[in-house]
Parts: C-alpha cells; structure tokens; sequence
C-alpha cells in the first residue's frame, strides 16, 4: 500500500472514531443532564448547576490528560484572553452570580464599566481582536473567574506561544489549536442544549459574553427569571450569520437524528 493512501485511511479512521466518541459524549450529557432535571424536579438552577458542573469537570479533565509536550499554555500567558468570548445562557448567570455574591460594590462598579465598554465594540470577532479589546474578567494576566470560565476557555489549547503572541499583535493570524478538547466540548454543549431545548423548552442561543455579563449582573433577578420562561434576556448579543440555522435549529436536528 502506498503512504498516502495509509495516510488517508489513518485520517478516514481517526475522523470516524472521533464521530462515534462524539456521539457518545453528546449522548452523555444529554443523558446526565435529563437526570439532573429529575434530581431537582423543583429547581431548574440547582439542575442546571449539577449539569454544568459535572460538564466542567469532564472538561477539566480532558485538559489534564492532554499530552504536556502538545500544549503551549501556561499560567501568566493571556494571549487568548483579548477574543471574543460566546457563551451559553447558563453560562452567563453563573459568572453573575458568582460576581454579585464575591465582589465589593467598589470592585462590580470597575467591572461593569469595562463591560459596557466592550460591550459597545461591534459583535465581530476579528474586529475586536485587532482592538486588542482585553476581557474585563482578566486580572494582572491571569483569569479572576477561573473556576467558572466559560466552556470556550476552558477548551482552548494552543500549541504554539509564538503564534498567539504574533496574531495578538497583528490582530489576527493562524494560531494552532487542539482539536480534540474542543470537538469534546462542543459535543457535550449540543446534549446540554439538546436537553434544555426538548424537556424545558429554554432558550439556548450563544451570546456574546461582556454585553450579556453586564445585563445579567445589572439585573439578575429578572433576566433570569425571564430566561426560565423561555424568554430571551441577552437577544442582543447573539452571533449568528444572517441566514444560517439558529443554534435551537441545528441542536433540533441532531436531537431528531439521534433519536433524543
Ligand atoms: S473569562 Fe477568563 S479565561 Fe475567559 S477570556 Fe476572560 S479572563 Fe480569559
């Protein structure tokens, strides 16, 4: 056999394991989510923060087991904390409410003044980057709410410092990323919302993070209380291309496909 027809079913092969292991780890948190939603029947936080913690700690572990010689990141490198972060819903009102339950008065005025001034940026990725627009939650270089970073931190790896360091300078470029952590949180993101979707009828549209930040810490009751009702809090700051499916469509679609 020729090498590049083995390249090619190596690459086949690796694609279709990686398929069924998505599957699978979809299926999972869909799964343990569903049960988390029967562990609370009366309290859809306590569900939702059972939900996402377990899916935290799946990623975390993910992350442990990357092999060390593939991964560039280290404590004190922030390169990646001057992008555009999307975040889901829940994801927002845990931030909130860990801010509004740990910071001064003092400290939340700071914060909520840097939002509003990203916030204000165009909700374009590549816009913001060459803006060098830093996120409001990083703190002499490092993340202030590491434990409860939103999934896009938690599951992006570069392999290259240089890279980082030249796009952040430029305001763009490629940088080397490892697949696998964010395929694995992707997945889990689909059964999240798949479950959220199908048994509570939720919301589940990405949102841009310091906009949306801002309205839940400003108002965290209501917006919260609008978002279990199926409301839509942070409507402004969805990313979404004109004319493509919303995220509810795709996680729809895959829910009918797998039979959810
Ligand atoms: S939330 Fe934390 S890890 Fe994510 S961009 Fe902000 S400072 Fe960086």
């Amino acid at each position: 056999m020729g090498e590049a027809k083995r390249r090619r079913q190596m690459a086949g092969l690796a694609s279709a394991m990686d398929l069924e292991l998505g599957e699978k780890v979809l299926r999972q948190a869909y799964q343990n989510t569903c049960q988390a939603f029967d562990l609370y029947p009366n309290d859809m936080v306590d569900a939702l923060i059972a939900s996402y913690r377990g899916r935290n700690a799946s990623l975390d572990l993910v992350a442990k087991n990357n092999p060390e010689d593939s991964v560039a990141c280290r404590a004190g490198c922030s390169a990646c904390c001057h992008q555009m972060v999307l975040c889901s819903p829940f994801e927002i009102f845990i931030l909130a409410q860990l801010l509004l339950s740990t910071r001064s008065n003092v400290d939340l005025e700071g914060i909520e003044h840097r939002l509003s001034e990203i916030s204000r940026l165009p909700l374009n990725p590549h816009a913001r980057y060459g803006r060098h627009a830093t996120c409001p939650l990083l703190v002499n270089d490092r993340c202030s709410v590491y434990d409860r970073r939103p999934a896009v931190c938690r599951a992006l790896y570069s392999n290259s410092k240089a890279s980082c360091e030249q796009a952040l300078t430029s305001g763009g470029g490629d940088v080397g990323f490892l697949v696998h952590p964010q395929m694995l949180s992707s997945a889990m993101q689909v059964g999240i919302d798949s479950a959220l979707r199908q048994k509570r009828g939720l919301n589940v549209e990405p949102v841009e993070m310091c906009g949306s930040l801002l309205i839940a810490l400003q108002d965290f009751n209501s917006s919260l209380t609008d978002w279990l009702n199926g409301g839509d809090p942070f409507a402004d700051f969805q990313v979404r291309r004109t004319g493509s499916p919303t995220n509810a469509q795709q996680v729809e679609h895959v829910a009918a496909r797998l039979g959810l």
